[in-house]
């Protein structure tokens, strides 16, 4: 009989499969998850990607067995085709992308075994008062856990053990614990307005059809798109199907899960990086063996291996954290419209600030839009107004106008909340020696050092590097000589402080996070109303839902205009519109005010009028007329290394075979805006492609005919990039 050989993809930087050979009695099939020897490394779990298309009899001798199968469900022909296919578009190895559709625990082995303990056989014969208390409470009849048990009766576990032994009380195997209950699809379904109503029939009838198609749910904040998409995802719950909804901040997912409990009776499994690997494990063994209706998850649970996924959900589809900046550089909103297009099932993009590339494409009817124009239950979107820092200017070294002073002012005195919103973590972006203008710089970076007040260190926002804020300027030797320069949400606080006394004031920031538990606790304190102004950035400005917020302040309006990033003015507007939409969502009227020095800005106009068709008119046309996405395509290479000239030569080299193409731009390489990162030269090359080109295939055959970088020489590819620093 002909030895079976099979090809395995491994978890690991590699592009190509290994051939193993299958053991006698062994049954392998495309998909199956097996252990196999790899290298020097031992044993390493794989995926079998296909049978031996190819066998070379004479490397028979030094192939390899296959070690064994796992007991898992294997991974479906989509989920292998969806691996291959995010692979070649972003050009990273598939085994990299493979690796996170196994992030499943591997080390974990078995389940442990849950024992409970009930009433057995006749009681003791020698009875204590501890004895008796354990037993009244088994009297009811039901199964405990041990500890439970002794608990209850204030007993030890010995005691327990004691009448386990002498046969008073059995032990039982209980049955796993579930990762989640069935969800009931007509749980609590909510009094729909009119508009709600025809918009929840719509995604009903798109996901009881089926078949791949892209909607997008464009409705403006606070209009219900939660529990309007909940219609979709009830009528695919109906249908026996899995549900994903994505979640752009696991920040978010805490009042989603709350909702989402309210609505359906029971909580969905949750998937991003902070599961503990028992919760992981269990949770991926439980989507593969369908028994998860719906998970709830950050963008790497598009990779999770579902039995039966018949509806994708993406919801603030506009946000940039979609996208991953490290290993594959992917964009989980665009991979969830490939895999929704591969497993032929219908995707739901949600968002009141589109993306232009899915504005776009609702615009020339490749997505379907659903509108949601009113906010619900009769509140009226906020009135914005610019407050032109050019005449209104606070007073020296600080950042609150009098005029937004006022506004919060009325708004407190009305018992309502506010929110100040800077997107700056810490308490000033840069320190500088009064005495001789020396400014505090990471050693690593090409970055200022950000002053951290509450934590008194300096902090690196690129790197991480922190220390402790030293005493003297360590170049003329100054004591007391330090000033802050510009705000962070740190300094906001001490100046609302001084502004409004007596004042309950929270900060929210990503770095004062201490746990997820700690942040959802926050939140709901605000949501319930526990704080009267709240300090945020950029954490604060995605899907929360205050009550009592009626007006929110934008410190620097400007701040994310200047940086030469393409994307500028679309992540202004969709960043301040969210935030500003935080305001008025239920009782009185919200108010947005925009500090800014240059209230004729497009983005300032078309926030204060409120007209985001203008918005998206005007920047549409300029992408078109300049060949930016969606209209073009862009794929940055960026090479770094420990010397600045070796990065750039590096990078000259590969500019110079770049194969020429008529449509094809390629632009640098130029030192990257932010120099170095973490000790390492940054060069960039932009790579500029009409929107019909393959820009995959044109980097595949470019890269492979260029030498690989050596030493300590890294080349990182992005197609579509995000971030431009
Ligand atoms: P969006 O995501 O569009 O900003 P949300 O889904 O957060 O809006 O809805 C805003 C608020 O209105 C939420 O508290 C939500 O529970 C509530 N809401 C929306 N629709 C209804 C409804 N039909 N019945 C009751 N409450 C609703
Ligand atoms: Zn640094």
């Amino acid at each position: 009989m002909a030895t079976r050989i099979i090809d395995v993809l491994v978890p690991v930087a590699l592009d190509q499969t290994y051939s193993y050979r299958v053991p006698d009695g062994l049954e392998l099939a495309p998909g199956d998850v097996v252990t196999v020897p790899l290298g020097a490394r031992g044993e390493t779990t794989g995926v079998v990607w296909a049978e031996n298309a190819n066998p070379n009899p004479r490397l028979h001798n030094r192939m390899k067995d296959v070690v064994g199968k796992l007991d898992v469900p294997p991974l479906k022909p989509e989920l292998r085709q969806f691996v291959d296919w995010v692979a070649g578009y972003t050009l990273s190895a598939r085994g990299m992308v493979l690796r996170m559709a196994l992030r499943m625990g591997e080390h974990l082995g078995p389940e442990r075994e849950r024992v409970g303990v009930r009433l057995g056989g006749p009681p003791p014969q020698r009875m204590t008062p501890a004895r008796a208390r354990a037993l009244h409470v088994f009297a009811d009849g039901m199964t405990r856990a041990k500890g439970d048990a002794a608990k209850e009766a204030g007993v030890s576990v010995g005691v327990i053990d004691g009448l386990i032994d002498e046969g008073a009380l059995e032990t039982v195997v209980l049955p796993p614990e579930k990762v989640t209950l069935p969800a009931d699809p007509d749980f609590r379904k909510p009094e729909f307005s009119l508009g709600q109503l025809a918009a929840g029939d719509a995604l009903r009838t798109t996901v009881d059809q089926g078949g791949y198609t892209v909607t997008l749910l464009d409705g403006v904040t606070g209009s219900g798109k939660t529990e309007v998409y909940f219609e979709g995802v009830a009528e695919n719950i109906r249908k026996g199907r899995q549900t994903l909804i994505l979640m752009p901040e696991i920040a978010l997912t805490g009042q989603s899960l709350d909702r989402f409990t309210a609505r359906f009776g029971t909580r969905p499994a949750e998937w991003h990086s902070q599961l503990s690997p028992r919760t992981r494990a269990r949770t991926w063994a439980a989507v593969a063996a369908n028994e998860v209706q719906v998970v709830v998850g950050a963008r790497s649970a598009l990779f999770l291996p579902y039995a039966d996924l018949g509806l994708i959900v993406v919801d603030e589809e506009h946000d940039p954290a979609y996208k991953q900046e490290e290993g594959a550089h992917y964009h989980a909103r665009d991979m969830a419209v490939v895999r929704g297009s591969i497993a032929k099932i219908p995707v739901l993009l949600a968002s009141a600030t589109p993306s232009v590339e899915s504005e776009v494409n609702a615009r020339r009817g490749r997505y379907k839009r659903i509108h949601l124009p009113e906010r619900f239950g009769g509140a009226s979107l906020p009135s914005i107004e610019a407050i032109d820092m050019r005449r209104d200017s606070p007073p020296r070294g600080r950042f609150i106008s009098p005029k937004l002073a006022e506004a919060v002012q009325t708004s407190l005195e009305r018992g309502e909340q506010a929110l100040l919103f800077l997107n700056r973590r810490g308490y000033a972006p840069l320190t500088l020696c009064r005495t001789c203008g020396f400014r505090m710089q990471c050693p690593n970076c090409d970055a200022w050092l950000v002053d951290h007040r509450f934590k008194k260190r300096l902090v690196c926002h690129h790197c991480g590097f922190n220390t402790a804020t030293p005493n003297e300027c360590p170049n003329c030797h100054a004591t007391e000589s330090f000033a802050a320069v510009g705000p962070g949400v740190e300094r906001l606080e001490q100046e609302a402080a001084e502004l409004f006394p007596d004042k309950r004031i929270l900060v929210l920031s990503s770095d004062l996070v201490e746990s997820m538990e700690r942040l959802r606790q926050e939140l709901d304190d605000v949501a319930a109303g526990r704080f009267d102004i709240v300090i945020g950035t950029q954490l604060v400005a995605k899907g929360h839902h205050f009550p009592k917020l009626n007006l929110v302040g934008i410190v620097d309006a400007d701040l994310g205009l200047g940086n030469g990033d393409p994307r500028a003015a679309e992540r202004t507007f969709q960043l301040l519109h969210q935030v500003v939409g935080r305001a008025g969502r239920e009782e009185g009227r919200g108010f947005g005010f925009l500090q800014t020095h240059q209230p004729e800005h497009p983005v300032m106009k078309a926030l204060i009028l409120g007209d985001r068709e203008a918005f998206y008119s005007s920047e549409i046309a300029l992408r078109e007329a300049s060949g930016y996405p969606p209209f073009g395509r862009l794929a940055s290479l960026v090479i770094t290394a420990n010397e600045r000239h070796a990065a750039e030569s590096y990078g000259r080299g590969l500019a110079s075979i770049a194969p020429k193409d008529d449509g094809v731009r390629v632009l640098g390489p130029a030192e990257a805006p932010i120099a170095v990162v973490r000790g390492r030269h940054r060069f960039r090359i932009l790579v500029k492609a009409p929107r019909a080109f393959d820009l995959s295939g044109y980097l595949r055959d470019w890269l492979s005919a260029a030498p690989k970088p050596k030493g300590n020489v890294k080349l990182e590819v992005d197609v579509d990039p995000q971030s431009f620093f």
